[in-house]
């Protein structure tokens, strides 16, 4: 497995944290005053777990994603921008499937082991070199826990939101890996995962439909349109290639705007300056 997650998710820890940092700064005294009207205390942080495996099969893989830290700089950076009311577990599990939860009766996210696989063959199916594929393997998994994340975050800080819950984690997801420049391309292999997801290959069924989550479709349009929508000159590409329509396009500079103010606005409580 790659070892380019290490420094990725280092160099991304030190610039999502400068960003939130600024942010809090740019605030100026009328946020300062409202932070102080209700000062959020930390009582916890994010932590990484011992792996649940149900037998030998993902022990050694287990063992080098614990070396090459994928969860422990994830926990790093949120730990240093985050302030929580309590712990949140943190955790790679073997659970039969490509997939991540966020359980609420432990306040724990298990991030399944078997993901590692069913991205790399997504992936290899769609990028030439061994470097393509490990960077998108890597964007894709950081996608996968801030999407948890969010869970964790709505519930232990009971964040108000309308819609679904699942698009409001997306939003966390898109909102923390964009804003945190350089997680851009981690948002294109969430995306890219979403436009490739086997599960709505064939003729889509009434389960599809009635699903907790948005169509993987839309989920890839969405974050597409939000990187797009983050800066259109540097990512004018994503709309020459058609990654996005014309008639979406257009609105996805005020989709990324209202993501940005939005979470800042949510979270500002709970933000260490
Ligand atoms: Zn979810």
């Amino acid at each position: 497995m790659s070892r380019s997650i290490g420094a990725h998710a280092r160099r991304f820890t030190l610039i999502a944290f400068a960003a939130l940092s600024m942010a809090a700064c740019e605030d100026g005294p009328a946020a300062a005053e409202s932070a102080s009207a209700r000062p959020a205390q930390d009582h916890g942080d994010f932590k990484v777990l011992p792996a649940v495996l149900e037998d030998d099969e993902y022990t050694e893989l287990a063992e080098q994603l614990s070396e090459e830290r994928w969860l422990e700089d994830v926990a790093d950076v949120l730990n240093e921008s985050l302030i929580l009311p309590r712990d949140i577990g943190l955790r790679f599990a073997q659970c039969g499937e490509n997939n991540a939860y966020y359980v609420p009766e432990d306040h724990e996210i298990q991030v399944c082991i078997e993901m590692f696989e069913g991205e790399r063959e997504t992936f290899a199916a769609y990028y030439d070199t061994e470097e393509e594929i490990e960077d998108a393997v890597n964007g894709s998994f950081l996608f996968t826990v801030f999407h948890e994340v969010g869970h964790a975050l709505i519930d232990v800080l009971e964040i108000p939101f309308t819609g679904r819950e699942e698009d409001a984690a997306d939003s966390l997801a898109a909102w923390w890996l964009i804003d945190g420049d350089d997680g851009e391309e981690s948002a294109i292999s969430g995306a890219l995962s979403f436009y490739t997801d086997p599960d709505e290959a064939g003729e889509l069924e009434e389960s599809d439909f009635s699903d907790e989550h948005s169509l993987s479709q839309q989920r890839y349009y969405t974050l597409t349109c939000l990187v797009y929508g983050s800066d259109t000159e540097k990512y004018a590409n994503l709309l020459e290639e058609e990654w996005l329509t014309e008639e979406r396009a257009e609105q996805c500079p005020a989709e990324f705007q209202r993501l940005t103010s939005t979470w800042y606005t949510l979270l500002d409580a709970h933000l260490k300056e």
